[in-house]
């Protein structure tokens, strides 16, 4: 059985997250979204609610959700995941996301880095766009699984 880790803080999960996440199911038998924490990153949920949320908008039994402190390879490596999939949007994820796998390979040369590229209209979404848009007191609900829209809302509107 081949098993891949998506990796992430989904802060919250969007629909651009759950395109790669489906896509990745086609490639591999089992899929585990990994929710990280990210000490360079504020988030507006704890990772137990952003667990919750995951849960309210994935049935696919191919899909687990799962979380983990410590280096994305040695969770790899536990879980028998052959693949780390990641998403890329613009130009500007790449520099980034290219080091890393770089990294993980040095640190565990079984695994490899498979990118997919986003869709066109995920191209410019992310969950910092999300939480800022709402609080602005913008529609988000072009850009988040309508199951937890409202929780998004309730965590992140402004006031005005
Ligand atoms: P991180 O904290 O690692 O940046 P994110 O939760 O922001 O985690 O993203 C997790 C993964 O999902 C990354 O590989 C990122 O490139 C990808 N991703 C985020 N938003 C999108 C999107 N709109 N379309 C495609 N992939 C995306």
């Amino acid at each position: 059985m081949k098993i891949a880790v998506c990796p992430g803080s989904f802060d919250p999960v969007t629909l651009g997250h759950l395109d790669i996440i489906q896509r990745a199911t086609k490639l591999f038998d089992k899929v585990i979204i990994l929710v990280m924490s990210n000490s360079l990153k504020h988030c507006a949920f704890t990772i137990d609610e952003r667990i919750a949320l995951l849960k309210k908008c994935v049935s696919n039994p191919a899909i687990e959700i799962d979380t983990y402190d410590g280096l994305l390879v040695d969770y790899a490596k536990q879980n028998g995941a052959v693949a780390i999939v990641k998403g890329l949007r613009a130009v500007s994820d790449f520099d980034y996301e290219f080091q890393q796998a770089l990294i993980n390979k040095s640190l565990f040369p079984e695994i490899e880095t498979v990118f997919l590229t986003a869709r066109s209209e995920n191209m410019f979404l992310s969950s910092s766009m999300v939480k800022e848009v709402c609080s602005l007191g913008g529609d988000i609900s072009p850009f988040v699984p309508k199951e937890i829209a409202k929780d998004i809302y309730l965590r992140c509107k402004g006031d005005n």
